[in-house]
């Protein structure tokens, strides 16, 4: 006769919750033979709490043993080994000590806090592992379509808007519209990479791993690229603040965005409440300055377009940041009027591949654009001595040296070309065809940089500030102008 498992252990945890920006940390043990642990937390008093769960190898910043959190649209959630809550990493539950983690987003009045914890006991199924990546799923060099910034029904809050995709749903759409490439950046959590090549299926879309890293207090972004099961730490803080208990500071995240392969960018770095807020330490190191800035997140609007001249200010200070650009879609059903691949960013890769598209992300070579159908921007150089470059390229030259500058609009009819010389209009011009090269020529000069846009017309809507269309295009990463004498 066989035994009955033990009947399951209730734990209850509590705590309580003061102040918004703090992490509140509880602990309890694991014993020997549980299979599955459940977690709910209640609230009592006015304010927005999460609830995260990391496993015995601990809750230090970084901490490989972070198993997946919940914004406050949600409380309740379980994981086992080989299956778990979307958001949670499916895997091995080992005894020793595991921590409850609650991130407190809004505290109007002190809120006591209670997390009951059900640790079942049973035989444990094999593990959950992540999936195998997809190969090259084009050789062909191209310029590819691809969305940056993508929640799937791993994000608690896109789950919560009723009309999230899965990452397989994001696949199916991405072949619809015209995408080639996909980022899967959820907030904080990594499960929605678990499954790539199955999820992909046979859509031809590229799904990359990544993540949304959401820092909820000091800014968030989007990495692109990680490998499946890799995860990005969330809880930095600005260089003035001191470290404490799981903290970190952004240049790590970077750099650990980086070293697991992965292009980093400050998603929405001036939407409001959720702006990027590591400027100082930008400024005073190059390795705490994200690879990239979203200068255009879902419509346009007018945080996206003082962006833009952000990143303005950045290149003119000589940083190499590029522009890109992302949905940022939670839910197919929306206010906002975002869709998926709205924008769109158009990069020139050397294959339709992960290798292809971050080499391309990484050196610029690309454009945003208002959707998947256009319309098209390219921005080229020919320096002295016939060097020719795209964007993300740069052209020397001595001072006096002549630059012919390109733009070629596709599908541009009706819209106004703009060329920005840093950070100033210094030519704008009628597109009148459907595709259209204007040229120009500028000087090297003491360098500097060239972008180009295309801008429509605005459908300003006072009544919807939030919605309020400025009428970008498309716009360019820039070409460089370096001046270095004695070359011509
Ligand atoms: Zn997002």
């Amino acid at each position: 006769m066989s035994t009955a498992a033990p009947v399951p252990q209730v734990i209850e945890l509590t705590a309580v919750a003061r102040r918004r920006g703090q992490y509140l940390y509880r602990q309890f043990s694991v014993p020997v033979g549980v299979n599955r642990i459940s977690v709910k937390l209640k609230k009592k008093g006015m304010g927005q709490v999460g609830v995260g769960l990391f496993d015995e190898r601990g809750c230090d910043y970084q901490s490989p043993g972070f198993r997946g959190v919940l914004g406050q649209e949600s409380r309740e959630f379980f994981i086992s080994a080989d299956r778990a809550t979307p958001g949670f990493r499916p895997g091995a539950i080992h005894p020793g000590t595991w921590t409850v983690m609650i991130p407190v987003f809004r505290a109007w009045t002190a809120m006591r806090l209670t997390v009951t914890l059900t640790l079942a006991f049973g035989p444990e199924p094999n593990e959950t592992l992540p999936g195998p990546e997809q190969s090259v799923v084009s050789p062909a060099p191209g310029w590819y379509k691809g969305d940056m910034h993508c929640h799937t029904t791993h994000s608690s809050d896109a789950h919560h808007s009723g009309s999230s995709l899965t990452p397989g749903e994001w696949a199916a759409k991405a072949q619809e519209i015209g995408l080639h490439w996909v980022s899967l950046t959820d907030h904080n959590v990594t499960s929605q990479n678990w499954q790539l090549q199955q999820d992909a299926a046979e859509t031809g879309v590229l799904l990359l791993a990544g993540e949304e890293m959401t820092n909820w207090f000091h800014g968030h972004a989007t990495v692109t690229g990680l490998s499946p099961g890799d995860w990005i730490d969330f809880r930095q803080l600005p260089v003035r603040m001191p470290l404490g208990k799981g903290a970190g500071r952004i240049r790590d995240c970077i750099m650990k965005a980086r070293s697991c392969g992965a292009y980093i960018s400050a998603a929405h770095p001036l939407r409001l409440l959720v702006e990027w807020r590591f400027w100082d330490e930008a400024k005073a190191d190059p390795e705490a300055r994200p690879d990239g800035l979203e200068v255009w997140t879902g419509r346009f609007q007018y945080d996206n377009w003082e962006s833009l001249k952000l990143w303005d200010r950045c290149l003119c200070r000589g940083w190499k940041v590029w522009a890109n650009g992302g949905s940022d879609i939670h839910g197919m059903h929306n206010e906002e009027g975002f869709a998926p691949g709205q924008p769109t960013t158009v990069v020139y890769a050397e294959s339709l591949s992960k290798a292809g598209i971050l080499a391309a992300l990484r050196q610029g070579r690309s454009y945003v654009a208002r959707s998947p159908e256009g319309p098209e921007l390219y921005l080229t150089a020919r320096g002295p001595g016939g060097q020719d470059e795209m964007m993300g390229g740069t052209v020397y030259g001595a001072a006096d040296d002549q630059v012919e500058v390109s733009m070629r609009a596709v599908g541009g009819a009706g819209k106004q070309l703009v060329l920005i010389r840093d950070g100033k209009v210094v030519m704008t011009a009628a597109i009148t065809s459907n595709d259209q090269t204007v040229s120009v020529t500028q000087m090297v000069g003491g360098g500097g940089y060239v972008r180009a846009e295309l801008r429509g017309k605005g459908q300003a809507s006072l009544l919807r500030i939030w919605a309020y269309r400025l009428g970008m295009e498309a716009l360019t990463n820039p070409i460089f102008l370096v001046q270095r004498d004695g070359l011509s």
